[in-house]
């Protein structure tokens, strides 16, 4: 079947289509499963069940964790519970209790984790297709299992990258497959035209008919970057002895 483990709907700051919408024009496109993975919050199982029995088409809940703007992110899919917990180990160890699968998205960037496979990442997205630079081949070095995701936070950008799973369905068996790489990344990065079109529809929906939401997003990832930039300073001012200078 063919499977998006990434995909953001208007319940992420930067996403413009609603969970229906995206769901259809996955339908569209020719997916058999997704999984909706939103910035910090979690899809929930009764809405993803209503939508798959609606459309005929797996919609898995996830979340992607990780501040927007600034911090390496990380994909949980099939999870009850959001992890409350700091550190990426412990994100990664209440994920695989809660059931879950954890992949690794868009390696390369400065918003991936790079060293995925000593972290303990179930998966890692091969090939993110809203990042061209996620597109060379990752260092796996350890073979964990290779996904590819669409990133699409609009509907028009699904259907170039998406994972050939050998599985039928349900959820849990779509997971245990690519726990155990019965699975191969397929698609390209979208062409440039689909990433301009999307700026278009996120200031059409988002900034010009939602200025005020558009502001507490601006707002949010300012918020964000400081505080990020504060813990990035901590380690510095204790490594500093007061009496040496
Ligand atoms: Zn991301
Ligand atoms: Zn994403």
């Amino acid at each position: 079947m063919k499977a998006d483990f990434h995909i953001h709907t208007n319940r992420s700051v930067d996403g413009v289509h609603s969970p229906r919408v995206m769901v259809k024009c996955a339908k569209n496109a020719g997916l058999d499963t997704i999984a909706i993975t939103d910035h910090g919050r979690l899809f929930p199982w009764i809405e993803a069940r209503r939508l798959t029995r609606e459309f005929g088409l797996l919609v898995i809940p996830g979340i992607e964790g990780g501040d927007i703007a600034v911090q390496k992110h990380w994909i949980a899919l099939g999870i009850s519970a959001v992890p409350q917990e700091f550190s990426i180990r412990h994100i990664l160890s209440h994920i695989r209790n809660d059931a879950g699968l954890s992949i690794a998205p868009h390696p390369h960037t400065r918003l991936g984790f790079s060293d995925y496979a000593t972290l303990g990442f179930d998966a890692v997205e091969a090939l993110n297709a809203t990042e061209p630079g996620a597109s060379q081949k990752v260092r796996n070095t350890t073979h964990i299992p290779e996904v590819a995701g669409s990133d699409a936070h609009a509907g028009p950008m699904l259907g170039t990258a998406w994972t050939e799973v050998m599985a039928q369905g349900p959820a849990e068996d779509v997971l245990e497959a690519v726990r155990h790489g019965k699975c191969i990344p397929e698609g390209t990065p979208l062409p440039p035209g689909e990433i301009l079109h999307f700026y278009y529809l996120y200031l059409r929906h988002r900034v010009f008919l939602h200025p005020l939401d558009a502001y507490r997003t601006a707002k949010e990832v300012i918020r964000d970057m400081r505080k990020a930039r504060a813990r990035d300073a901590a380690p510095d001012t204790m490594n500093t002895h007061p009496y040496s200078r």
